[in-house]
């Protein structure tokens, strides 16, 4: 029996770094098993969904690894309901489902609590389809419901407290319960991975895949992820649409390779190892059932380690998207026609160490392609302080009459100019840092001037000057 695997996401949002996440799970257990993947779009909830969340779900499969073209699919759910519906009247037909008319308010009203579930009420009285009648499945009074679980082993549901459940709507819609099976039956569906979520589902889904006489798939029900105050990462509180990570300027590479390690680690103590050994050991089976900690600041710290492991040609194309613009990732704040690419990969090698995320790039590389350097106020209240013109002055006399301009001499002549006024480099460094580059921070000084040129950084010292009393 070939292993067949599907992620089914609902195109209702950005995509969450969860669904990423069992998508390559999903992705990862096909391949090892000589399986097939396949991506289908749950697009029923027509008030929901909309055409560019589904665009986004593949362009972020896309850039995660798991390619258009690569996979079975996309096949979007609303194409099948006719199965969904076929499957209801068949489930009815057979007795295993009931027509119901009772409103919320009369369930509330007979059992006395809004919480206690359905009560059968319409079990026996073989009312017929009509406008408003929802169909309910007719869950066995006896017995337990075993499902058996890759990561939770084989989680088990008295039947007696599954209540009787809507399977199709008042409309005749089906519900995502049954739409769900129905199209895990059509494409022939082995293993569902999924999240956590969906495990109080599970044992309803199951018995409807046992009443249309189809044997179930195995589960494997992946763990919440969650933030630093264990809560679910939600959409309104935490950043959790790939795409925001990927515009920020993580790697596919490092995301990746964290996301699997949410709740799995490789063997020997590695966190950062190549894809391939992550395709050749992770272990669905191995996955911790607890939740699963989305650490921002490891995950950054982890990017970091990617970016700084590039040759540095890769690292310069990287940075291309922040350095341009794109559609989803704002231009840069020079003219275009200011970048010089020779000199942003004069300083690439330098910039590469320090960044943990490719968007940083642009501050600290935005001094060689803008007119003038953007001067932070805090930048320069902290570093023009007494004596700051002097030095200014003094530092523009001596870079003058330089013969060579390189970093080294640069470096030689202001550690001198500091030297005769007592003061370290360090000191001495500020004002003409802030000066030339507008911040406090930043790239080695030295190399960056002798990038940016005697001209320019000799018109930025007299311009800082000539703002000082
Ligand atoms: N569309 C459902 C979701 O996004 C899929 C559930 C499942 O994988 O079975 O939660």
């Amino acid at each position: 029996m070939t292993v067949r695997v599907r992620f089914a996401p609902s195109p209702t949002g950005m995509f969450h770094v969860g669904g990423a996440r069992s998508a390559l799970q999903n992705w990862i257990f096909a391949r090892q098993q000589g399986g097939v993947f396949v991506l289908r779009v749950e697009d029923t909830d027509a008030a929901r969904n909309r055409p560019e969340w589904t665009e986004g779900i593949l362009s972020a499969l896309d850039w995660i690894g798991i390619a258009r073209g690569s996979y079975e699919g996309p096949y979007f759910q609303s194409s099948y309901a006719a199965e969904h519906r076929a499957a209801a009247q068949r489930l009815h037909e057979g007795g295993r489902a009931y027509y119901c008319d009772c409103t919320r308010e009369a369930v509330q009203a007979r059992t006395g609590s809004q919480y206690a579930g359905y009560d059968g009420f319409c079990r026996d009285r073989g009312l017929p389809a009509g406008e408003g009648r929802a169909l309910r499945f007719r869950t066995p009074d006896t017995g337990e419901t075993m499902v058996v679980d890759l990561i939770r082993g084989e989680p088990t549901f008295e039947n007696r407290l599954i209540e009787d459940f809507v399977i199709a709507r008042g409309d005749g819609s089906p519900v995502f319960l049954l739409a769900n099976v129905v199209d895990d039956m059509t494409m022939g569906i082995t293993h569902v991975i999924r999240a956590e979520e969906h495990l109080p589902n599970t044992p309803k889904q199951q018995l409807l895949w046992d009443a249309l006489g189809v044997k179930p798939p195995v589960w494997a029900h992946v763990p919440v992820v969650v933030n630093e105050k264990r809560q679910k990462l939600s959409k309104r509180r935490d950043k959790v649409a790939l795409e925001a990570y990927r515009d920020e300027g993580y790697l596919a590479a490092a995301m990746r390779n964290y996301l699997m390690l949410l709740g799995w680690a490789p063997s020997g103590d590695r966190e950062i190892v190549p894809w391939s050994v992550i395709e050749d050991e992770f272990r669905l089976e191995e996955v911790n059932p607890s939740p699963a900690f989305f650490d921002e600041k490891k995950l950054r710290a982890f990017n970091g380690d990617y970016i700084r492991a590039l040759p540095v040609d890769e690292f310069v194309a990287a940075c291309r998207p922040w350095l341009t613009g794109t559609d989803t990732i704002a231009p840069p704040p020079w003219q275009p026609a200011e970048f010089d690419e020779a000199a942003f990969a004069a300083v690439a090698p330098l910039a590469q160490t320090r960044i943990a995320v490719l968007s940083e790039i642009v501050p600290n590389v935005d001094f060689l392609f803008l007119a003038s350097p953007s001067i932070e106020e805090a930048a320069w209240a902290k570093a023009m302080k007494e004596g700051a013109a002097e030095l200014l002055d003094a530092t523009v006399a001596a870079y003058e009459g330089l013969a060579s301009w390189d970093a080294e001499s640069l470096k030689a002549t202001l550690e001198a100019v500091g030297a005769e006024r007592g003061l370290k480099l360090g000191k001495a460094q500020a004002p003409v840092r802030v000066a030339v580059t507008g911040r406090t921070v930043g790239l080695p000084l030295f190399e960056s001037l002798e990038v940016l040129g005697r001209e320019r950084t000799l018109a930025r010292l007299r311009a800082a000057r000539l703002r000082l009393p």
